[in-house]
């Protein structure tokens, strides 16, 4: 038979794949292990063999497009860049992550960028990029032969993945439906496959503006001053870490002591990334049905009330407005040009300043000011503080995760809460002087929280049907100044309720007091006078 004739080729071909996936899955493989090797053990090698084989068929398939040669070089390198972030993060490289990726800054990078990575691909990468380099010559065959070959693995491995699927049919449903999670970890397959799949996603054609609401209008028959909100997004913080919800630590003692907050105990957030919380929270789409795909060209509870005659801005001291503010007013302030507190890197207090100028500049309207935080944003935590702000030690000083205990990684987090505290503090203070001619509101809302430690899971973005409570479970606090039209003791009886970012958008126009035919049909979250 013709294969037989490419069977050193073929060889060298399924040697390469079982290498790449054997030192590539560790995370994989310990998964497999815990889910099945003490209840069930012939499942236990059916599922790694199903593994195995669907990463051949996804390997043989990319070999139809790119030549072998260059096709490992690219698997082995990326795959141990994959291990790394596995192993040491337990992140899941999904579209969404892979839209982080695209849309992570050059610090944020860098904050990720470590020695250890470096190691990786040290190890796992460059013996076999040696290995191929030395024998290229035995890769080079035709196309021709090459199809032959890789259509002959393919129909081969489809076989007996339908056979083993098939006699385990029971296991494989559960293997299929109930722990995904496996999967997810599956490398560099699942990480490549939605590499591609986002790549596409976001060559499709651009689509055109689309308006939502048919009027907005302020009512101006109950407006005795005009308002001012701030809307801060925050980053990162986890809701059991704060003091005001019971932890043990004093983590927000200015939050503490502050009258008139609304402190919110069951809010869940729209998604457990920035890219997608972000857009989520201030669409005038129900969250169930919000794809972040049509966010960019979807009026937005921000274009509403510019529509509806209010001065909108964006301040940014995180990555971006993730499209948000793509109509509006924007201003980063990421550098010292614009940031007026900055050492190791610029910090949100920096942006309070701003507050001066915008009201000097916008008497005689309602003003809306979001300030986007960078608040705790890992794994760099201790970046993410001053030096004086470091209560809680020893604090993990590495992006590294892996060198720090996990009490120095809570410390470092918890350093971080501290100075977030400081910042909605600073905030609240020079807000209050503007109550005599303003209606002021505060609202504060994390985008998403944190995993740190429990189960081994760090950071965030793990899909939301497995992603553990302390992703989802975001604090919420509204400061409802003497002056504001939120009636303070009512509303307190609504904190307890359950909450989504679905709630962001009414709430905002509500507090604007602006009519239009764009609200959503959910409780409110205050009472308005
Ligand atoms: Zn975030």
């Amino acid at each position: 038979m013709k294969f037989l004739s490419l069977s050193k080729e073929l060889k060298y071909f399924i040697a390469l794949t079982s290498a790449l996936f054997l030192i590539n899955n560790i995370t994989l493989l310990n998964l497999v292990h815990d889910t099945y090797w003490f209840v069930n053990k012939p499942f236990f090698f059916i599922a790694i063999a199903i593994l195995f084989l669907t990463q051949l068929i996804f390997i043989a398939g990319l070999n139809l497009l790119i030549p072998t040669f260059w096709l490992f070089i690219f698997l082995f390198f990326s795959a141990s860049v994959f291990s790394f972030f596995n192993q040491s993060y337990m992140t899941v490289f999904d579209t969404v992550m892979w839209q982080n990726v695209f849309e992570t800054n050059v610090g944020e990078a860098t904050d990720l960028l470590s020695p250890k990575l470096l190691m990786y691909i040290l190890v796992l990468a460059l013996p076999f990029i040696y290995f191929l380099i030395s024998n290229k010559a035995i890769f080079e065959k035709s196309f021709k032969d090459r199809l032959k070959s890789r259509l002959f693995i393919i129909s081969v491995s489809i076989i007996l993945v339908l056979v083993g699927g098939l006699i385990f049919s029971k296991d494989t449903y559960s293997f299929i439906r109930e722990h995904k999670i496996i999967r997810y970890y599956q490398n560099p397959s699942y990480p490549l496959f939605n590499l591609f799949k986002q790549g596409f996603m976001s060559l499709a054609p651009k689509k055109a503006y689309k308006e939502k609401a048919k009027y907005a209008n302020i009512n101006l028959e109950n407006e005795h001053k005009k308002e001012l909100i701030v809307f801060v997004v925050g980053e990162t913080a986890r809701y059991d870490h704060f003091t005001i919800n019971g932890y043990e630590r004093l983590t927000t003692p200015h939050l503490l002591n502050t009258a008139r907050l609304l402190n919110f105990s069951n809010v869940t957030s729209c998604s457990t990334s920035t890219a997608i919380s972000v857009p989520c929270m201030f669409s005038l789409a129900d969250s169930s049905k919000f794809k972040k795909g049509n966010a960019p060209y979807e009026q937005n509870v921000l274009d509403v009330a510019a529509k509806a005659g209010v001065d909108v801005y964006w301040l940014d001291n995180n990555s971006d407005s993730k499209h948000v503010a793509d109509r509006i007013f924007y201003k980063s302030y990421k550098s010292k040009q614009t940031n007026t507190v900055c050492d190791i890197e610029c910090r949100d207090v920096g942006m309070i300043p701003e507050l001066e100028t915008i009201l000097n500049q916008s008497h005689k309207k309602d003003v809306l000011v979001v300030m986007h935080q960078m608040g705790s944003h890992g794994p760099a935590y201790f970046k993410r503080y001053p030096k004086e702000f470091e209560h809680f030690k020893p604090a993990c000083q590495s992006e590294e995760l892996a060198k720090c205990s996990d009490e120095e990684i809570i410390n470092a987090y918890d350093n971080s809460i501290l100075y977030t505290d400081f910042f909605l503090k600073s905030l609240i203070e020079k807000l209050k002087t503007y109550q005599s001619n303003y209606e002021v509101t505060m609202i504060y809302i994390s985008d998403h929280g944190e995993s740190l430690g429990e189960g081994n899971v760090y950071l965030h973005g793990l899909p939301m049907a497995i992603a553990p409570e302390s992703q989802k479970h975001v604090p919420m606090i509204i400061w409802a100044s003497e002056s504001s039209d939120i009636l303070y003791e009512p509303s307190k009886k609504l904190v307890d309720r359950e909450y989504t970012h679905n709630n962001v958008s009414n709430l905002i126009m509500r507090i604007l007091e602006i009519e239009s035919d764009v609200y959503k049909e959910i409780q409110p979250l205050v009472v308005l006078e």
